[in-house]
């Protein structure tokens, strides 16, 4: 029995997809592509071939999404967000091996933003719409501009931090090794 939900008017040739999942109009998803459970899949997307994408996915209408692309769980993917494969492309010229982009879990890409191939976008990372980048994203930053740059940290639930603390859902973070880390997760990690 299939469990998840492909709208009539789109052209889904994998059936690796997760239950719960559902591809709406006008998408296009090739047959190697791997999707996991609970995604939504907004009408007008493209996925190609070498793609892996989690669990509780949202990808928005008007995205791409090249061979190479990794997506963990929980990420939101905007609309028309733009990533890119190859940094020399020319027509008909193929590289031996298209970059590969990581969106780590619970991130989140703005509007339009362009990620450039080849880069890590961190967990719960945020990226400002329109933005264009062109760098590894840490954990938790907030960035935005063209070229993208750093404005701060945001909290796990999508606010601003305030000195490393949330004003809206009081969660606490501190710097380890020039990675910030949320409180309460260090100190599970050193209960292990
Ligand atoms: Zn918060």
């Amino acid at each position: 029995m299939i469990k998840y939900k492909i709208h009539p008017l789109a052209d889904v040739q994998t059936n690796k997809i997760g239950e719960g999942t559902t591809i709406w109009q006008f998408s296009v998803v090739l047959k190697q592509a791997q999707i996991g459970a609970n995604c939504n899949i907004n009408a007008l997307t493209l996925i190609e071939n070498d793609v892996i994408i989690g669990d509780n996915v949202t990808v928005k209408s008007g995205v791409q999404i090249w061979d190479g692309l990794r997506i963990e769980n929980n990420v939101f993917i905007g609309p028309n967000v733009t990533f890119t494969n190859d940094f020399t492309p020319r027509s008909k010229q193929r590289p031996a091996e298209f970059l590969k982009t990581i969106i780590k879990h619970q991130a989140s890409i703005g509007a339009s933003a362009t990620i450039i191939g080849g880069l890590t976008i961190g967990a719960y990372a945020m990226i400002g719409a329109g933005s264009v980048v062109t760098k590894d994203v840490p954990n938790y930053a907030l960035v935005y501009g063209n070229p993208a740059k750093q404005h701060g940290w945001v909290c796990e639930c999508g606010t601003k931090l305030n000195k490393l603390t949330c004003l809206s859902c009081n969660k606490v973070y501190t710097m380890i090794n020039n990675a910030l880390t949320e409180q309460n997760r260090t100190e599970q990690n050193s209960r292990k």
